[in-house]
C-alpha cells in the first residue's frame, strides 16, 4: 500500500509527465503531438492534456503544419523561446553583472556594476540592487533566479561556503533572495555554471556527452559535464583545480598555501611574473594591464612572450591530470588569458599531448570558447530553468 496521498501522487505524475512533454518539444520542436507520443511513450489523450495546459499557460505555441504521412497533415509544436525569462547574476570578482535571459540562452537586457571592493553586507545590498533593476525591466513572466558565482557552493543547499573576495562565509544567499523576492533561485560556482553554458547553448550540432570547460582568468577552476550531468563532486568542490599546488615552495598565493596553478596559470600571474609580486592589479587598471601585456606579446617581447607561454604549459598540465582521470575528449577554454590568442592555446596543447597518454590525446579537442557571452549568467540561468521547467540542458 502506498504511504502518499493519492492527490499527492497524482499531482506528481501530472508534473512528471509535463517535464516529459516540455523536454521533449524544448529538444526536438517543431514537433507534433502524435510523434510527442511516440518519443515520451505517453498516451496520445495525456500528451493532448498536457500540451492544452502548456498552450493555455502560453509556454508552447502553434507553428503551422508539418508533412502529412498520408493523412491530415499534424499540427506542429514548439516552446515560445522568450515565454519565460531567468534572472541571470554573475558575481565576478570587479563587477556583478544582472542579465534578463530567454529560454534559449538569448539575453534580452544586461546591466553591469563596479563592486569598487565592497565585501559583506554592502555586496549583498548590490545583489539586491541589481535583481530589482532587471525586475524593473522584465516585460516577460519569470521563471526565477539563476546566480553565478566564484567560490565554494554548496548547489543543492544554495548556500555559499566561501567566496574569498566578497568576504562570505556560509551565506544562505537562495533562501534570502527567495524570502526577499518570492521567486526560486539556483546558485552555482562560476565555473561550473559556464561549462553548463557551453554545454546547454554554446555547442552546434550534437551535444558531447562530456565535457571540461577550463577558465583561466583573474582565477584558475574547471567545471565538469559527465554523461550529461553537471559534475559537482562531494563537497561541491569539483573542477577546483586552481589551487592545487604545482610548483613545489612556489609563489604566495591568495588562499595562503605557495605554488598553486593559479600563481603561475591565471591572468594575475601573468601580470606578477611581469611586474613582480605584490603590484596591485586593481580593477579598473587589470583589463588595462593585461591588454599591455597581450600588445608587448604580440610584438614578440621576448620576457611576455616566455611568461604566457609558460602559464600555458602548466594549464595544460593540469588538463592532462584531468584527461587521464576521466578520458573527457572536448576541452574548452575561457576567460581573459585566452585573449593571447592561438600561441598561448598551442602551448596548452603541446603540454597536454605531451602529459597525457598518446591513445586518449589523440582525440582530445581543445577550443577557446566565444568571447562575448557571459558564460555564468547563462550557465546559472540554464540551471534555474532545468530545475524549473525540466528542461534537458543537462542531458
Ligand atoms: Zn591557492
Amino acid at each position: 500500500m502506498s504511504l502518499l496521498p493519492t492527490k499527492a501522487t497524482h499531482r506528481q505524475t501530472r508534473e512528471f509527465n509535463v517535464r516529459l512533454v516540455l523536454r521533449c518539444l524544448y529538444d526536438l520542436g517543431p514537433v507534433s503531438r502524435a510523434e510527442i507520443a511516440r518519443r515520451t511513450h505517453l498516451t496520445r489523450t495525456t500528451v493532448s492534456d498536457v500540451v492544452a495546459g502548456l498552450l493555455d499557460e502560453e509556454l508552447v505555441e502553434e507553428v503551422g503544419r508539418g508533412p502529412s504521412s498520408g493523412g491530415k497533415a499534424p499540427i506542429l509544436l514548439r516552446v515560445v523561446p522568450d515565454a519565460r525569462l531567468v534572472i541571470g547574476l554573475d558575481l565576478g570578482e570587479e563587477a556583478f553583472t544582472g542579465a534578463l535571459v530567454d529560454l534559449r540562452g538569448t539575453i534580452h537586457h544586461e546591466e553591469r556594476i563596479a563592486i569598487e571592493g565592497r565585501d559583506g553586507t554592502a555586496a549583498l545590498g548590490l545583489v539586491y540592487r541589481l535583481v530589482e533593476r532587471m525586475l524593473e525591466r522584465a516585460e516577460r513572466p519569470l521563471l526565477g533566479i539563476g546566480v553565478g558565482t566564484p567560490g565554494v557552493i554548496d548547489t543543492a543547499g544554495g548556500v555559499i561556503r566561501w567566496a574569498v573576495n566578497l568576504d562570505w562565509q556560509d551565506l544562505a544567499l537562495a533562501s534570502l533572495l527567495e524570502r526577499r523576492f518570492g521567486l526560486p533561485v539556483q546558485v552555482v560556482n562560476d565555473c561550473r555554471a559556464a561549462a553548463l553554458a557551453i554545454y546547454a547553448f554554446g555547442a552546434t550540432g550534437s551535444r558531447p556527452a562530456n565535457l571540461i570547460a577550463v577558465k583561466a582568468g583573474k582565477g584558475v577552476g574547471a567545471g565538469i559535464v559527465m554523461g550529461g550531468e553537471l559534475v559537482h563532486g562531494d563537497g561541491y568542490g569539483a573542477g577546483e583545480i586552481g589551487h592545487v599546488v604545482v610548483v613545489e615552495d612556489g609563489d604566495p598565493c591568495r588562499c595562503g598555501r605557495r605554488g598553486c596553478l593559479e600563481t603561475v596559470a591565471s591572468a594575475h600571474a601573468i601580470m606578477d611574473h611581469l611586474e613582480g609580486p605584490g603590484t596591485d592589479h586593481g580593477s579598473d587598471d587589470s583589463e588595462a594591464t593585461l591588454d599591455q601585456a597581450r600588445e608587448a606579446f604580440e610584438r614578440g617581447d621576448a620576457r611576455v612572450q616566455s611568461v604566457v607561454l609558460s602559464a600555458g604549459r602548466y594549464l595544460g598540465g593540469a588538463i592532462a591530470a584531468m584527461i587521464g582521470a576521466m578520458d573527457i575528449h572536448r576541452v574548452v577554454l575561457h576567460g581573459s588569458v585566452t585573449t593571447f590568442g592561438e600561441p598561448w592555446v598551442a602551448s596548452v596543447r603541446e603540454r597536454v599531448g605531451q602529459r597525457t597518454l598518446g591513445l586518449l590525446a589523440s582525440d582530445v579537442d581543445i577550443s577557446v570558447a566565444d568571447s562575448g557571452s557571459n558564460l555564468a549568467v547563462l550557465g546559472a540561468s540554464a540551471l534555474l530553468m532545468t530545475s524549473q521547467l525540466g528542461l534537458s540542458l543537462t542531458r
